[in-house]
Formats: C-alpha cells, structure tokens, sequence
C-alpha cells in the first residue's frame, strides 16, 4: 500500500507544492502507507525549458524531512511501459487529426470547466484517416462511449463525473499525463492519491482508466490550494513563494516546516516524524491563504 507525491519538474515547488507534499506524506504515512515520489517529466521541452527541476525539487523536498519509500520514478525512463499498457487499450484508441483550435470550435458550449472532445474523429472511415494522415500526426484518444464514473474522495466523498474521449498519446508521440499517471500509479503500488483539488476533476477518467488497465481504483484526497489575498491561485507574482526566495529571506529549513504546519493546524517546532501522530487522517485540511512575503 502506497501514497505519493508527482511533481513536474517544469518549476520550483512553491509553498502550495510542499503543503500538498506534506499532506500526501503525512496522510500516507499516518494510514500505514509507503509513500513514493516520481517526476511527471515527459513534457521534455517544458521540462528543458525549466532547466529540469527534478533533482532541486527532491532537494527542497528532503530539505522538509520529506523522505520517500524507494529510488524515485523518472517517467521518461518508463516509455515501454506506456508502450505495452497502450496495446491492452488497442480496441479502445481512436486517431484524432484536431487542432487545438478545431476542438474549441466544434466544441458546444462548456459546462463548468468540462468541455468534452466533441468527436469529429470518433468514427472516420479508413479513407478519412488516411487523407487525414498526409496532414499532420494523429495524437490518439480513449474512446470512453460517454460513461460516468464516480470515484471515492476521503474528504470530499463520492465524485461522479462524465469520463470525455481523452488523449493518450500526443501527436508528437509523447505521453499524456492522465495515461502514464494511471500506468505509474498501478506500477508503484499506489492505493491513495493525494494531491491538489485542481485535480479533482480528473479522478473519474483515471479512475476508469485504471479498471480498464485491469487495476483497482485508488483511495483519493485532494487538498484545497494555497491562494493568495486575492484568493487566487498562487504563483511566481506573489513574492516570495520558493524554497529558495524564502532561504533568500532569512528563514531556515525548520521555519519552512513550521509555517506549512502551522498553515494546517499542526504543532510547531516538531520533524515530520512527529508530526505523522499528531495528522488526523479523517479530517480535510484547511485552504489556505499566504501572505504575500516580499523578496526585495
Ligand atoms: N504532475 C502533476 C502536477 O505537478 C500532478 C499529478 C498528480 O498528482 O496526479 O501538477
């Protein structure tokens, strides 16, 4: 039984990052868990763009205390694997020709924030994909016939959502999170997935996904995010929001931790060992607002 914590190292972990870390740790931890890092990385040019952050992101981790359960998981390392999990869906994937924009043209008004694939490439003929091939790539997509799925969230209780015709492969060949997510969490063993409420959305299409790949559906706990004043979600603009902008200010390792506890109603001025016992599994963690910090 495992939990774990999946950053992309596409830039520094901020505050919001490590409380999310610290949650998944503790939460993982105080239910008898194992808890495993992995570094979403298969976005090359994003991640080179970053300048890779996996090795400074493992360090801010580890810099909280934050040890994990076994070598980390590199997901560009993991390409067969994709490979092979992508054959047992062969009946399910579908090549799609679209554009970005195509999509939001076709698409018909959004509901909330869903905006299903509208299916223009759901049912070509042989000669459509093959005029269509001359164009450009096709990235390929689950064909998910419309279903609803409810997955089971620990502190938000059940979540049904409609699962859309995702991608798995972008046309350029690369990977698509939802995809190598499932594949990687069923290969480390991870029964609870806790991670940021943004992702909360995405739980019933994993969820089914994980079925489909003939695994068992994960525990979820997503945790609300740290906003600023604004109540907006926090970013680079909020001033001192790194590990490295706040060593920048004077404070320690240890007063890092201190403030992420704080921010959950933890004690201060304990590791993070002690504070396994003092994490009440059952209850939500608070959102949280940061006061911005400045860095001049
Ligand atoms: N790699 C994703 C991120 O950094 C998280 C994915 C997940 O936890 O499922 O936002």
């Amino acid at each position: 039984m495992a939990g774990r914590y999946a950053p992309s190292p596409t830039g520094e972990l901020h505050i919001g990052n490590l409380r999310t870390a610290l949650v998944a740790w503790l939460l993982a931890k105080s239910t008898g868990r194992e808890c495993r890092l992995r570094f979403e990385d298969l976005d090359r040019e994003r991640v080179d763009a970053a300048g890779n952050l996996a090795a400074s992101q493992a360090q801010d981790l580890a810099s909280l205390g934050l040890i994990f359960d076994g070598p980390a998981l590199y997901q560009h390392t993991r390409l067969a694997a994709y490979e092979q999990a992508a054959r047992k869906l062969e009946g399910r994937l579908y090549e799609c020709f679209c554009t970005r924009k195509e999509i939001a043209e076709a698409a018909s008004a959004p509901h909330g924030s869903y905006r299903p694939y509208p299916g223009t490439c759901r049912n070509l003929t042989e000669e459509q994909k093959r005029e269509k091939r001359k164009t450009r790539p096709a990235a390929w997509r689950a064909r998910a016939e419309g279903v609803s799925f409810t997955v089971h969230d620990r502190w938000a209780g059940d979540f049904t959502g409609q699962v859309d015709d995702f991608v798995v492969r972008r046309g350029d060949g690369t990977w698509a999170y939802n995809f190598a997510s499932v594949v990687d969490d069923m290969y480390q063993g991870v029964d609870q997935v806790c991670r940021g409420e943004d992702l909360l959305d995405s739980a019933p299409r994993q969820a089914w996904l994980t079925e489909l790949l003939g695994g068992k559906t994960p525990e979820y706990a997503h945790v609300p995010l740290v906003t600023n004043c604004a109540g907006e979600r926090l970013s680079k603009r909020d001033g001192a929001v790194s590990m490295g902008d706040l060593r920048a200010l004077g404070m320690s390792d240890h007063d890092v931790l201190n403030l992420l506890a704080e921010s959950l109603g933890l004690p201060q001025n304990e590791g993070v060992e002690a504070l396994i016992e003092r994490f009440d599994p059952l209850k939500k963690p608070s959102g949280y607002m940061y006061q911005r910090m400045s860095t001049m």
